[in-house]
Order: C-alpha cells, then structure tokens, then sequence
C-alpha cells in the first residue's frame, strides 16, 4: 500500500476538530481539515459566543428596568433588536480571527472547503481530490432536531441557526423545548421585550438537573414573564411570518392553541452523520452518533470521532477534552481515554446553574449510599450586597464526606462550580473545602458554607457533651 498523504485527516471545523487540527500540526503532524461551510462551527457561529452576547444585552436591559432595587432611577430600556444582533455579529467577527482559514493554513494545516465522503475504509473524497490519510477524525457536530409536528415543514421557524441574525422586533416568541438552549433563550428575548411561551414535553425544565434547583430558574422567569407550558407534546403549527398558531396537548388529552409572532425551535440535537459515507468506511452510528470507545475510536481502528457526533456531553469544552484524547491516542499512541467522571457544566440563565459529578436525582436511582447539605445564597453576605439572593448550592457526599456532586444555582454559579471541579477530581471531602480559608465577602464563601453544613452535623448532643468534658468547658 502506498503511504499516506497525511498523518491526521480531520472533518469538520468546529470546536473539536480546530483543537485536533491545531495541536496535531503544532506537534508536526502533517494535517488537512476539510470542512462543509465555515470554521469555528456551533460554537462560535450559532452556539454559545452569540449565545452569551445576546444574553448580556438582555442583561443590561434587564439591569435598566430592574434599578430601582438598587435606588437608581428605574427606566423602560429601548431595544433595537438590529443594534443588539449588530453586537452579536460584531463579537463573532472578534473572535473568529482565531479560527480563520489564514490562521491554520499559517500554521502548515491544508485546509479545504466543502463537504465530502469515504469511499473506501482509507480514503476520503472531498472536491474530486482523494485524501489518504494514517488516521481521519470525524468532528462534524450537531445540528437542531425538528420534532415531528404536523405542519411544521411548512411555516417559518427560528433554530439556532438563524435566530441570532434576526434584525426584526420579535413581540411574541413561541419556543418548543426547555433544554438549557430555549431556556437561555426565553430569558434573553423575554428581557429584550418579547412575549415567550415555552412549551416543554418533561414536567420541568433543564430535566437534567435536580427539581429544587431547575425551579429556582424557573421561578425567575416566570416572574420576568415567560409562560411556561410544562409536561405537553405540540401538536400542529400553522400560520405565517409575523402569526403562527401553535397547538399544543397537555398530559390530561386537553388541547391548547397559543399564538405568537415567531417560533424557535430548541428541541434537542441531531448529529451531523449522514452523507459521510461511514458505510463505506466502516465507522457505526447508533441513533445517529459516531460509536466509539473509550479511546474515541470507532469501529474503523484508523478512524476516531470526537466532539457532538459522539456526545453524549454537548459541551464546546467536552469537543476540547476529546480532541485532547484523539491527540494523545493518534500522535503518542497513549492509551487515553475520555472523563466521564467530572464533567462540569453551565445554563447561561439569571440566576444561572452549573452542576459537577453526580446529581441527587442520580444518587437516588443508583442506590447508592450519600448524604446532601444544601446552604442558601441570601445567607451569603455579598449575595445580599448585591441584591442576588435567589438560589443555593448543594452537595453531595459519600457516608464518609468524599464529594460525589455539586450543583449550584444563583449569581456567577459557572465561575463557583470550578472549586468543586477540582475538588471532586482530586477526590476529597467536604472537610477538605471547609479548612480552606475563602476571601470575605465573596460569592465564593458559599462553597465553604455548604461544606461546614458537614462538619456541623457531626456535632451531635453526645459529641458536645464529650468536648465539653474533655475540654473542661462550662456552657
Ligand atoms: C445555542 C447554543 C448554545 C450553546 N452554548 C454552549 C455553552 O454555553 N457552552 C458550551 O460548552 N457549549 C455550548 N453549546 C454547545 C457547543 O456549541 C457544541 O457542543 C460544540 O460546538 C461542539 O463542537 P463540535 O466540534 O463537535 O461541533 P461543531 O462546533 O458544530 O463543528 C462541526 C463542524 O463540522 C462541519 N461539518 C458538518 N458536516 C460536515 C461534513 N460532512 N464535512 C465537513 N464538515 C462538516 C460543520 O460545518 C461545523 O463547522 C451551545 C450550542 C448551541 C446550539
């Protein structure tokens, strides 16, 4: 056989395949990057930096309206949707000289534009080129799954693809699902002066995470406005731009017409699999995904996937962590292989919930042996310096205090979860975070707080009465 033209052949531009490209190339593997549309992929153009752009306008809009807690004059905040979509745009094209074709082709990267396929279990065809290659990557992403709602095909919906380029008032916002993207987003709009309505198919939102902390969020929301349709299934959509008509089936068989001037659809992720010629390849999918294992390879030994079209974590820092595994196994030939123990993550909402390891809800269907301790935010002195009170943070513990989870909701929760990220991967106990001193007055304190909820329930009336004995103390 002749030898191949490159060492790493990877699809797709977005998070995960940037990282394998970049770090290959710099490790002075010759690479080539073949991607369909344009680089930096979900995350930059259509996930999370416009995402978190569009919030901190809500944000701001928000603070405006909201002044009056703090004795500043309150006012009606005046929201052109083009001029805060103009801001958006403009923080993409920021950032995106990191992931500019100049920038990798700098670096020795062959990097080709369009959309190809395998035709053998070695040889990839994109623009009548073949491309050989010792090892390909597969990192093709995700996209936004349309649920199967009679009529859908025919009216015009907003995905994540196309919402951030709006540049019309929005009054009234109908979004299908209440995963952390249409929760994000019903905040965002909501704060920017629409009318939302989110119709969610579970009994409550962001289901991944524990009821008690999920309803801390939507309780704010709904005090900001949004209606929330919970535990229903849509049924037809009909209308036109500017009217659409949704109707929607809650769990008691009743039917419901809601009305709304756009509908964004935020349902889930479907992997970008199809058209790949993973047939030919050799490579098995499973409800669409790439299968791996843990190594990230699939069931063609030369070929690994990485990032969404693996999942299950849809993370940009999971698409990161991957590559980093691909790298170690193709390059050094390392027997790496992915975290699944300590995975963090963050909804972008106010207040805002991040989670790490093990949830409560989890504990419980495992059968395994744990305690909770739980310490709420308006007990935090900066929280009320601040006027964000709303929240708590909880942990959970072996019998013994070794720290299986943690989950915070309220103020800056995606900066605080890091302690107990480390905490958690270097496996130590509450006490652990509790001897720790942490700067007064800071949100942070809060990570101390909870773990001293430990350390106190081991003062029980018995072990009082021995340190007052052994100590010779009167009280
Ligand atoms: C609205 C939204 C908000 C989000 N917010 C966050 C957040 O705050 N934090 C976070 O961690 N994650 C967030 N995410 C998730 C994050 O964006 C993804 O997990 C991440 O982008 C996955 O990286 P990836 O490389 O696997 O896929 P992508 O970034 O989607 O990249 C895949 C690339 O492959 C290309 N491609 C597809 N098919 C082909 C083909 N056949 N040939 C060649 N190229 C192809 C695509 O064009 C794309 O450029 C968010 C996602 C969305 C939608």
């Amino acid at each position: 056989m002749n030898k191949p033209e490159f060492d790493i052949c990877v699809i797709g531009g977005g998070s995960a395949g940037l990282v394998v490209a970049a770090g290959g190339a710099s490790l002075g593997a010759k690479v080539v990057l073949i991607e369909k549309h344009i680089l930096g992929g979900d995350c930059l153009n259509y996930g999370c930096v416009p995402s978190k752009t569009l919030l901190h306008s809500a944000r701001v809009a928000h603070t405006i309206r909201d002044a009056g807690r703090y004795g500043v004059e309150p006012a009606t905040p005046q929201v052109n949707i083009a001029d805060v979509m103009q801001r958006v745009s403009d923080v993409i094209k920021t950032i995106e000289v990191h992931d500019s074709p100049e920038r990798f082709r700098g670096m020795g990267i062959d990097v080709v534009f369009g959309a190809g396929k395998f035709t053998s279990p070695d040889a990839f065809q994109v623009n009548d080129r073949t491309i050989t290659a010792k090892h390909f990557v597969i990192a093709t992403g995700s996209r936004p799954a349309i649920p199967p709602v009679e009529g859908i095909e025919n009216i015009p919906y907003l995905t994540n693809e196309s919402v951030f380029s709006i540049n019309e008032p929005v009054p009234s916002l109908i979004i299908l699902g209440g995963g952390p993207i249409g929760i994000e987003m019903a905040q965002a709009f909501t704060r920017l002066g629409s009318k939302v309505t989110v119709i969610q198919h579970n009994k409550c939102i962001l289901p991944r995470e524990d009821d008690d902390l999920s309803e801390v969020v939507k309780q704010r929301l709904e005090h900001e406005g949004v209606e929330f349709h919970l535990d229903c299934s849509s049924k037809r959509v009909s209308g036109s731009a500017g009217n659409i008509e949704l109707v929607f089936e809650s769990r008691d068989g009743e039917q419901h017409t809601v009305r709304g001037t756009h509908l964004l659809v935020a349902a889930g992720r479907t992997a970008n699999s199809e058209g790949l010629g993973l047939e030919k390849a050799n490579v098995e999918t499973k409800n669409g995904r790439i299968v791996t294992d843990k190594r990230l390879r699939t069931t063609n030994r030369r070929i690994y996937a990485c990032g969404d079209i693996v999942g299950p974590y849809l993370f940009t820092h999971m698409a990161e962590h991957h590559a980093s595994v691909v790298l170690r196994n193709a390059i050094f030939r390392l027997p790496a292989r992915i975290e699944e123990r300590v995975i963090p993550w963050c909804t972008f909402s106010d207040p805002e919930l991040a989670r790490v390891g093990i949830s409560e809800t989890e504990a419980q269907q495992q059968g395994i042996q744990f305690n909770v301790y739980k310490f709420p935010f308006k007990d935090i002195d900066r929280a009320q310096a601040e006027g964000e009170t709303d929240g708590l943070a909880k942990i959970i513990t072996d019998k013994k205090g070794r720290l299986l989870g943690a989950a915070l909701v309220g103020p800056n929760a995606g900066e605080l979860i890091h302690e107990y990220v480390l905490a958690i991967a270097k496996r130590m106990k509450a006490a652990d975070l509790s001897g720790i001193i942490h700067i007064y007055p800071t949100l942070a304190q809060i990570n101390r707080r909870v773990a001293d909820a430990r350390m106190k329930e081991g003062l029980t009336p018995t072990a009082k009465k021995w340190i007052k004995i052994v100590f010779g103390l009167r009280g």
